[in-house]
Formats: structure tokens, C-alpha cells, sequence
């Protein structure tokens, strides 16, 4: 075994299950492992590489910003941030946005202002968040709390009281909770990713959003992951033609660099108070500048093309001996095999393309310019590896 994994395996507490590779450099969609191995890569490290790896523009625009101010804290302007603060709102509809470091922190963050708002606008007690089964919110304990999947909260009880679940896609689920418990928010992901790359329907978000105006709580969409390009649009949201009332996003929106934020649109804008909330690294130049590059080449060609290749995958595979379903929204894909799933990823490994997975899904979450020829090698080399594990 390598150097590097004996000394990892060693010193780095042991909380993930790692594949057997060490990267070392990559290019856009091509990543190599220590031996000089090259591969593909479909995972973008879990859709935050939004132009993969060493992207030339992206890494101009993260120099330039390095030369100039890498720290500021919040208690001083930049540019960058201003500037970003500005695209995102701009973009969105929404009216201001708070930055933190993750996905994590910006939902702690839109969980907070529910239970702010709720309290100024209802009263204290209404402090319930109803969120779905099958979510994920993040890792933290009140993250783990509005996450509903029993699984993540065994032996970390007790989590963060008031959060109910309901069922995705099931709007009466949601309503009975709504009529008899005193709630501030509903928060959703569109398409719930690490619960098996599961979009919500079009009926169910549009009962969503009329739920919440119906019982006057705060709607909460979780982009961390399907946000920044990664649906076909900028969010999620703008492909359902539903607008929440907070919005979180983080993993690609740094392209590569750790950001989070949490966008305030006109119901839940200016919520919270100066003192209410702060992040130390929140807003950090370099992030912000990264983010600022993502967000400019996010344009409409892009996101024709991010559809263009998701029609692709979705009609190359679908109906394919093995495959027994295709799931997802533009390039956040869950592919259902007949065979095992872990097998048919190792196989795939071993062929040079790095796929992840969703529970029992093979995942697909490549850099949104992942070139053709190489999503097409890709799903060539998917394609043969769920036959041969039938
Ligand atoms: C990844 C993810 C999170 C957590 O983000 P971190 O940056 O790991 O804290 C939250 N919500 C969703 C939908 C995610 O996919």
C-alpha cells in the first residue's frame, strides 16, 4: 500500500469509507491516481468541481483575487463579496444573501431565520420545521435533526426539538403536520440527492409553495446540491417556476473552493438583525471570487448544454439490459441497476471512469463541461458494466 494511504489511514480519523485511489492532478474532466492512472471523472467531488479540476479561467480568477486580499473578516467591505452578493440576487429574485463555508451552515443558517421570523411574526411557539423523509440537510446536530433519515440520528440523540417529517411528494403528509403542530417552515430539497438522487414532481412543489402561503410559514429549498447550473438552470427552482422564501446552496457554487450561502427573498429578507449571525470565514474573498467566476460562465449556453447531456444519459441508458431505472435533473443523476451496485462501480473503476453512489444508485454528478466525447465513453463503459453484472 502507498505512503499516502498507510499515513492517512493512520493519522486521519477514520469517518469515511474511502475509495482505493489517490488523486494527484487533474485537467477539466481528467483526474489522475499515484501511479499515473487516468480517468474520468463523473463526481466533481460531489458536484462542488462545477469545470472540474485546474479549470484555466476559474484558476485565473482565483489567483488574481489571491494577490489582492485573501482575509478580510466581516467587519470591513470587499469587493467580491459585494459583487457575488449582488450576481446571486440579481440572478434569483432574491433580496439579500448571508455567505457562510457549507452547505451545513448556510441550512443552520436558514433554520435560524424560520425560527426568528416565526417568532416575530406568529409567536415563539411556532417554532416547527417540517422537512421530508429521505432528506438530507447536513452533518451538524441540528442539520442531523432536519435531516429525516433515522440512520443519521442514531446514538447522537438528543437532536436539535421541532423538526417533523413528512413524506416527498405527498402533499397531504405535509398538510396534516401544518394543521396540527404550530410550524415556521417547510424546507425541501428538489431533487434529494444523497437520498437517492430523487426529484420532487411538479405537482408536489407547486402544493409546497401553497401550503406554506396557506399556513404562513417560510418556504425552504436545500440547493447545496442541485443549485449552480447543475439542474439545466441556475437553481432548481427556476425549473419548477416555484420561488421559496430562503434558499441554501454551497457545493459547486465555489467551483472548488468552500462557500455556502443562504439567499433571503422578500418574505424572510431582513430577518435577521445585525449580531443575529456572523461566520468568522463567511464571505472570504478568495471563495467569493471563485464563485463569481462559476456563477458568469453559468450562462444560458451552458445550462443548454448541461440539459443536452442529461437527455443524452437519460436516453442512452433508460430501458438498457441492467438498468432498471434513471433518476435526476440535469447532471445529478441516479442510475438503478439490476446487479450490484458496488460491483458495477468497481468494474467501472477499473475501466478508468469514477462514478459515486446514492444508497444503492450509481451516481452521476460530472463537471458541467465535462466534454462529449468523454460523458459518451462514459456511459458506454456504464452501460456494458450493469449487462455484464446482471
Ligand atoms: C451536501 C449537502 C449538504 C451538506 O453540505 P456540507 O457542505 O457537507 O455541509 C446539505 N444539503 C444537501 C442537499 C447536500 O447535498
Amino acid at each position: 500500500m502507498s505512503h499516502i494511504k498507510n499515513t492517512d489511514k493512520q493519522y486521519v480519523a477514520n469517518t469515511y469509507g474511502r475509495f482505493d485511489l489517490v488523486l494527484t492532478h487533474g485537467q477539466g474532466s481528467t483526474v489522475y491516481d499515484e501511479e499515473g492512472n487516468k480517468y474520468i471523472d463523473l463526481a466533481t467531488g460531489i458536484a462542488v468541481n462545477t469545470f472540474g479540476f485546474a479549470d484555466e479561467g476559474w484558476v485565473a480568477a482565483v489567483t488574481e483575487q489571491l494577490g489582492k486580499l485573501q482575509h478580510t473578516s466581516n467587519l470591513y467591505y470587499h469587493e467580491p463579496g459585494a459583487r457575488l452578493a449582488e450576481k446571486l440576487c440579481t440572478r434569483t429574485e432574491a433580496k439579500s444573501v448571508f455567505f457562510s463555508n457549507s452547505g451545513a451552515e448556510a441550512n443552520e443558517c436558514a433554520i435560524k431565520t424560520a425560527r426568528l421570523w416565526a417568532a416575530r411574526e406568529k409567536g415563539s411557539d411556532y417554532y416547527h420545521i417540517i422537512t421530508l423523509r429521505n432528506s438530507f440537510h447536513g452533518r451538524t446536530i441540528t442539520t442531523l435533526a432536519a435531516t429525516g433519515q433515522d440512520t443519521f440520528h442514531t446514538d447522537f440523540t438528543p437532536l436539535t426539538e421541532g423538526f417533523l417529517y413528512a413524506e416527498a411528494n405527498n402533499a397531504p403528509s405535509v398538510e396534516e403536520l401544518l394543521k396540527t403542530h404550530k410550524c415556521a417552515a417547510v424546507m425541501a430539497e428538489p431533487v434529494q440527492g444523497e437520498g437517492g438522487v430523487m426529484p420532487l414532481t411538479q405537482e408536489f412543489m407547486e402544493n409546497l409553495r401553497a401550503l406554506c402561503d396557506k399556513y404562513n410559514t417560510l418556504l425552504i429549498l436545500d440547493e447545496v446540491q442541485t443549485g449552480n447550473g447543475r439542474s439545466g438552470h441556475l437553481y432548481a427552482f427556476q425549473s419548477y417556476g416555484v420561488t421559496p422564501d430562503v434558499m441554501t446552496t454551497a457545493k459547486g457554487l465555489g467551483g472548488g473552493l468552500p462557500i455556502g450561502a443562504t439567499l433571503f427573498f422578500e418574505k424572510s429578507n431582513g430577518t435577521l438583525k445585525a449580531g443575529q449571525h456572523g461566520s468568522t470565514f463567511g464571505a472570504n474573498p478568495i471563495s467569493c471570487a471563485a464563485a463569481c467566476h462559476v456563477l458568469d460562465r453559468i450562462d444560458d449556453t451552458l445550462l443548454e448544454e448541461v440539459k443536452a447531456k442529461s437527455e443524452y444519459i437519460f436516453s442512452t441508458l433508460s430501458g438498457k439490459p441492467g438498468i432498471k431505472s434513471v433518476s435526476g435533473l440535469g447532471l445529478m443523476i441516479g442510475i438503478e441497476t439490476e446487479g450490484d451496485s458496488g460491483v458495477i462501480l468497481k468494474a467501472c473503476m477499473a475501466r478508468g471512469i469514477l462514478p459515486i453512489k446514492a444508497k444503492t444508485k450509481l451516481r452521476l454528478l460530472p463537471a458541467l463541461n465535462i466534454p462529449w466525447d468523454d460523458l459518451k465513453a462514459a456511459v458506454e463503459i456504464i452501460a456494458e458494466e450493469a449487462e455484464k453484472a446482471l
